[in-house]
């Protein structure tokens, strides 16, 4: 599989050349060239078949090229391995029709695990057969971080500094980030805030020198080995449900559009997905935008679901680049224009295109700790914040004939002050990390300023 850039401007790279290289040179994002398509044959056996062979018949077409079918296989086995459910995506119900897809069950409690395990693995593998080491640097604002350091603890090819803005993360967050020891896994405490990590990020790749001197790679959302990985448990859960012989909708808590964007390649696979419904908190551009067509950015405002608090979704060029019918010069337009004037009208056969597939929902704070209250008295199920605004948008699109999916994207008790507001009760952590707040912490902390942040992770990786 060869992959192209959505703005048309970079040469085409193999799988393994786009995971290491995240943002194509151009600015654009890389997507598979053409979307393989599945048989009816394959999916309907994915219905008794486990996770990871699933996962194999899925993925196998998008890095055919880069590994052998055994190898491959082997990472999927080691990705997966821990987790705490035997079915690593378990679907359960909550009311007449409506699913929820349990994406909490890997080592720090949020979906991100599912691509997070794999890139660590894919990442291990090529750099060692390359006799070569890089160094990801990653600015969180909470899961993406722990989630990095999870899965790239203790590789041998690979360093891990992740910058987190100091003590504006939560204290569940800051542990997964500062509890892991092993020496090639590294939390930074920057005096700022995320904004102010995220552009240290930017401009250290922009640092050419430092860039090369190090070997900076980055695993942000953008990265397709990550979408690619969350395309798996579309098919899973859909194919419990009757899937191919049956069609299902799915409702997704959305920050970047990368989990849903997953969701729309499952479709195009052959998965038989009628609506995809985007589910947004307070911080609603893609919601505005289906609407009116209109995408335009607005302030960031906190929210009661952190993981979703996004000014611009940066995953939704993707999808654009389909509705613009792949012409790249057409995206990188409308991309420079939301760059000067804060937002661009999408023409009228791209927006026809996307609400087509797609639709979208809105909900407000009381809304999302209402819900909570309410799973909680309906289905004696206690739900994080992210999913409480998924199920609340799930019920306006919920049509009868057909069941809707609604991704459960983290672990209660990853949220506990929200949890508790809602519900009453502080949601308890997995048994395998109960002692979480016991463990000891390494932390270094890094005043707010470029040069110094590059000393740090010069020094980090010298280990
Ligand atoms: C990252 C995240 C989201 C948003 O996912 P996107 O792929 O950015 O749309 C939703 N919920 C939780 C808990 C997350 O960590």
């Amino acid at each position: 599989m060869r992959y192209i850039s959505t703005r048309g401007q970079s040469p085409q790279l193999s799988f393994e050349d786009t995971m290491l290289t995240g943002l194509a040179p151009d600015g654009g994002l890389y997507v598979p060239e053409a979307v393989p398509l599945l048989s009816v044959g394959t999916m309907r056996r994915m219905a008794w078949q486990s996770y990871e062979d699933t996962a194999f018949d899925v993925m196998w077409p998008f890095v055919e090229g880069t590994f052998t079918e055994d190898e491959f296989r082997n990472l999927i086995a080691e990705a997966y391995d821990g987790f705490d459910h035997v079915s690593r995506a378990p679907l359960k119900q909550v009311g007449d029709g409506q699913w929820l897809l349990e994406l909490f069950h890997g080592p720090t409690l949020a979906f991100k695990d599912f691509a997070m395990q794999l890139i660590g693995q894919m990442f291990q593998h090529v750099l060692a057969k390359k006799d070569a080491r890089i160094t990801i640097v990653g600015a969180t604002s909470g899961d993406t971080g722990s989630a990095a350091i999870e899965a790239f603890r203790g590789l041998d090819n690979v360093d891990v500094c992740i910058l987190y803005p100091h003590e504006r993360v939560s204290e569940v967050q800051r542990r997964q980030m500062t509890t892991p020891l092993e020496d090639n896994v590294h939390a930074l405490a920057v005096d700022g805030t995320f904004d102010d990590c995220q552009r240290h990020l930017k401009d250290m790749f922009a640092d050419i020198a430092f860039r090369d001197e190090v070997g900076l790679a980055a695993v942000n959302s953008i990265n397709w080995a990550r979408v690619m990985a969350q395309i798996v448990y579309y098919f899973t859960s859909a194919t419990s449900l009757g899937a191919p012989d049956r069609t299902v909708n799915f409702t997704v808590p959305t920050g970047n559009f990368g989990d849903i964007y997953a969701g729309e390649i499952a479709r195009r696979m052959g998965l038989p997905v009628d609506r995809l419904v985007i589910a947004t908190n307070q911080n609603d551009i893609l919601d505005r935008a289906l609407r009116d067509g209109d995408y335009r950015t607005g302030t960031v405002l906190p929210s009661v679901s952190p993981s979703m608090d996004i000014q611009i979704s940066s995953n939704f060029e993707r999808l654009l680049f389909d509705a613009y019918d792949r012409e790249g010069q057409a995206v990188a337009r409308v991309m420079d224009d939301l760059k000067s004037d804060g937002g661009f009208q999408i023409s009228q056969g791209a927006i026809a295109f996307i609400r087509e597939g797609f639709a979208s929902g809105s909900v407000s704070e009381d809304e999302t700790l209402a819900r909570i209250t309410q799973t909680l008295s309906d289905a004696q199920e206690l739900v994080c914040p992210h999913t409480a605004v998924g199920l609340d948008v799930a019920e306006d699109h919920h049509d009868i004939r057909v069941p809707m999916i609604t991704l459960a994207t983290a672990h209660p008790a990853k949220f506990p002050d929200a949890v508790e507001k809602a519900s009453g009760i502080r949601p308890p952590l997995p048994k395998r990390m109960a002692d979480l707040y016991d463990r000891s912490e390494r932390v270094t902390q890094v005043p707010n300023d470029l040069v110094a942040l590059e000393e740090v992770i010069r020094e980090k990786r010298k280990r």
